[in-house]
């Protein structure tokens, strides 16, 4: 595969770019963040599955992949154009790591902020051999003008290219090998129709339920070479805000507590507390989920109250409430999203164990 450096290089430019360099957040050093962060990607390289017999979970989309995959080689073609959405560390790279490896082909990975120009653009996609896949990481922030010259490539696998200057310029049409672009976005919402209708295959990939998530514990566990039980490695799935990445990264801190305050070993008691020492509660909130939910309750009767406003009094960039703290609160119910904005559930009241009558009585989540 001839994909190491250069995804080192994007990802690197990638975090530049967008901005997503932990060390300018308030969020930073956040044990349940579901977004990378430095430090990540040793560990992410470590625990990714190699195939898709060992990715855990998301069983009907694992299932049909395979079917793709088959059919593909069968007829000796690139895969469908595939796009790949959901929430942070859900394994949207990693499956395109994967369908690189069980297609036999190499994988060029970049990322919708990184690809600056057409010219970028051309750059990569010149450079890709026969059926190789291509991955865009952020597909819903690529520019407009880098949009639309993807088009003619996913469709026709030829790309235009501007020749001569000024008067004398002049477009000609270039054809490329054929390959498989496989898009990720956390925003579904944002990605332009035209965009994606060009892809064959849409995957919209689901928080994981504890009981995959303990079994990405255990497998992670064993790579790191620490005895789990599992009973703690269902304990540790809890907490895990139904997200691989979050699981894995947690197991690290975990690992840390067992090794220097514990037995060396991992169970229930360790993870109980890491986690309180991390200030992970028992639904997987941390700190962060804690004062969004608050602030909402205590500042705002329960809401609704805009997104601007939550990203201002959290101090957080408002891409960073929707894509990372949101998906997993709505989606437990703690939190609901009118048109006027988010609300408080009565769940978010129950487990920061608020009366809605009588205000804050004790915060204890512990
Ligand atoms: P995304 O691209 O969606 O942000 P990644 O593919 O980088 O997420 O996954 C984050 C981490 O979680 C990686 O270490 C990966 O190996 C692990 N992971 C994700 N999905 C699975 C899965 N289904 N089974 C096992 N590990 C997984």
């Amino acid at each position: 595969m001839r994909y190491t450096e250069r995804t080192r290089r994007n990802v690197a430019s990638r975090k530049k770019k967008t901005g997503a360099d932990p060390d300018s957040r308030p969020s930073e050093g956040r044990t349940v963040g579901s977004e990378e962060v430095l430090g990540d990607d040793r560990f992410d390289r470590l625990f990714r599955p190699q195939s898709l017999s060992e990715f855990v979970g998301q069983e009907k989309h694992r299932k049909n992949l395979k079917v793709y995959v088959q059919a593909a080689k069968r007829r000796d073609e690139p895969l469908d154009h595939i796009i790949l959405c959901g929430p942070p560390g859900l394994g949207k790279t990693t499956l395109a790591y994967i369908l690189a490896k069980e297609m036999g082909v190499s994988l060029s990975t970049t990322s919708g902020p990184a690809v600056e120009h057409k010219g970028v653009l051309s750059g990569v996609l010149t450079r890709l051999g026969r059926a190789d896949i291509l991955f865009i990481d952020e597909i819903h922030r690529l520019g407009a003008p880098v949009e639309e010259a993807l088009y003619p490539a996913i469709e026709d696998f030829r790309i235009d290219i501007m020749t001569g200057d000024g008067a004398y310029s002049e477009s000609i049409s270039v054809d490329i090998k054929p390959f498989t672009l496989i898009g990720a976005t956390t925003r579904m919402g944002l990605l332009t129709k035209p965009l994606h209708e060009r892809f064959g295959v849409t995957i919209r990939l689901d928080f994981y339920p504890p009981k995959d998530l303990e079994k990405i514990v255990l497998r992670s566990a064993k790579l790191l070479g620490i005895e789990c039980d599992k009973d703690g490695a269902a304990e540790l799935a809890k907490r895990s805000r139904g997200t691989p990445r979050v699981a894995n990264r947690l197991l690290r801190r975990v690992r840390d507590f067992a090794e220097i305050e514990g037995n060396g070993r991992i169970d229930t008691s360790i993870v109980k507390t890491t986690c309180e020492r991390l200030e992970v509660d028992d639904g997987g909130l941390d700190e962060m989920d804690r004062r969004l939910l608050g602030i909402i309750i205590e500042h705002y009767d329960g809401g609704p109250v805009g997104v601007e406003t939550l990203a201002a009094a959290l101090a957080e960039p408002r891409d960073t409430i929707e894509d990372v703290y949101e998906p997993y609160l709505l989606q437990q119910g703690f939190l609901g999203r009118t048109p006027r904005g988010r609300v408080a559930n009565k769940k978010a009241y129950e487990h920061l164990r608020i009366d809605p009558d009588e205000g804050v009585k004790q915060r204890s989540l512990f």
